[in-house]
């Protein structure tokens, strides 16, 4: 079994500059996913000279590994949304996770990036009885607050969607999508490139200091000065922003792929090739690939991925996998990887400046969309536009810990036992 992500196989990332940075530009952006990406591109579209700087190899974080499933909504439901919120911004923010859809779809289109982008909608099922009643709840706020309406699914009729009795009802939103996420990133990185933007790989930002109004990013590769600076690193912010990397906690969240499965078996196993993720904590969500592996994710653990938890989950994966679909049991897995999400304090999504740094992140595993949205709408502002983005008004929170709390997540094992216990009485 390979320990690399299956997506990886299916493109090739354009190479980086081969010259070290050097000189200067409008921005620099750190962090070569699909928030410093779209802002690139952006940025680039609009004229400004913009430079990524990657610290690996282009698109090698979050996103090109993730389970691909570009969804309405957010992190948090609607009735959290509404209660924190109240009803205006709540209705904004939710409204924006569907534009950022359309966002999507139309820079697939206008960059002609060819990434397998299907509306085949998603479905979240209710793994215990007692979650169904909250999908109820959730589906009435959504159409009443936002005018947006999701279909509900007994579980009688959850049978024409997914080839497993094991869940109590599902919640279906047509809207949403499915991606090869990796090729989306590599197209976002060529078009970037292709007005103009440059992208440096092997390039980490090791320091950003202040000379006069501009930054000087000081970089493994060389140094650049930048008006603006976007720290674009999501779950690997590491200690070049310590600001930052204390106000979000890394989460590993892993995924395995099985060999392409016979046609009849695919298609029993998720008749519509909805994307579909369950209502634990310690959620499973999958999806079908262009070529029909099952790809099945989970956070086997919370930690974010060394090579012990990655082959640690191949086993519990599979083990799980297996559980939901006995029909699996011969399939082979070929492959299994991990990545690292980001969650905020607030478990919210975050556009901002900090210590004037300009940053977007704090996804919560639901960055495909919106990391392309927050990443448009930051370049915008940058660009000296208006634009709605319902995002800046929710302030970046501190760690409640305190200086208890440098960005090394101490606590997730605890977090992580707490959660599972939840599952099981929830
Ligand atoms: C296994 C997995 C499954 C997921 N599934 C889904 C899903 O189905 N749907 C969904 O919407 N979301 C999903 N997510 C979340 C989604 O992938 C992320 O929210 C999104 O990709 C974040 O994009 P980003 O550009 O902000 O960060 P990333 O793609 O993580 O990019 C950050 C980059 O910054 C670089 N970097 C860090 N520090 C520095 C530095 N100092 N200098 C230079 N570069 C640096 C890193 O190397 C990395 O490449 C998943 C995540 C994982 C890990």
């Amino acid at each position: 079994m390979k320990e690399t992500p299956y997506w990886w196989e299916t493109v090739s990332f354009p190479a980086g500059e081969a010259e070290p940075p050097a000189g200067s530009v409008d921005v620099a952006v750190i962090g070569s996913g699909i928030t410093g990406l779209s802002a690139a591109l952006d940025l680039a579209r609009r004229g400004l000279r913009v430079s990524v700087f990657e610290a690996r190899s282009l698109g090698w974080g979050a996103s090109s590994r993730n389970g691909g499933q570009v969804l309405t909504g957010l992190h948090l439901g609607p009735d959290v949304l509404l209660r924190r919120y109240g009803p205006d911004l709540a209705r904004r923010l939710f409204a924006a996770s569907l534009t950022a859809i359309d966002l999507v779809e139309g820079l697939i289109e206008n960059e002609a990036i060819a990434c397998d982008f299907e509306r085949a909608g998603h479905l979240e099922v209710a793994a215990r009885s007692s979650h169904f009643p909250g999908f109820i709840e959730a589906a009435a706020d959504i159409e009443r607050v936002v005018g947006h309406r999701v279909r509900l699914l007994t579980r009688d009729q959850l049978g024409a969607e997914v080839g497993t009795n094991a869940y109590f009802g599902g919640m279906l939103d047509e809207l949403s999508a499915t991606i090869n996420p990796a090729r989306y990133t590599a197209g976002l990185a060529e078009a970037a490139r292709r007005h103009g933007g440059r992208l440096y790989d092997q390039a980490g930002v090791e320091r950003l200091t202040r000379e006069g109004a501009r930054w000087r990013v000081i970089t493994r590769r060389g140094a650049m000065l930048a008006d603006q600076v976007i720290v674009a690193t999501s779950g690997y912010t590491g200690p070049a922003t310590p600001e930052l990397q204390r106000r979000l906690v890394p989460i590993g969240s892993y995924m395995i792929a099985t060999e392409p499965l016979a046609g009849e078996l695919a298609h029993n196993l998720i008749p519509n090739r909805r994307a579909i993720f369950d209502s634990n904590k310690f959620l499973h969500y999958y999806r079908l690939s262009a070529d029909g592996r099952l790809l099945f994710g989970g956070r086997a653990g919370f930690i974010p991925e060394t090579p012990r938890s990655v082959s640690e989950s191949a086993e519990i994966l599979k083990r799980d996998l297996v559980r939901l679909f006995p029909q699996l049991a011969e399939a082979v897995v070929t492959h299994v990887w991990g990545g690292t999400l980001d969650f905020a304090f607030d478990e919210m999504a975050h556009v901002g400046q900090l210590d004037g740094l300009h940053f977007a992140l704090g996804y919560a595993g639901h960055g495909v969309a919106l990391a392309t949205f927050l990443g448009s709408r930051l370049a915008a502002q940058l660009a000296g536009d208006t634009v709605e983005n319902p995002f800046t008004e929710i302030p970046l929170p501190r760690a409640p810990l305190g200086a208890l709390y440098t960005g090394r997540p101490w606590f997730l094992p605890v977090l992580s036992t707490y959660f599972k216990l939840l599952d099981r009485v929830g």
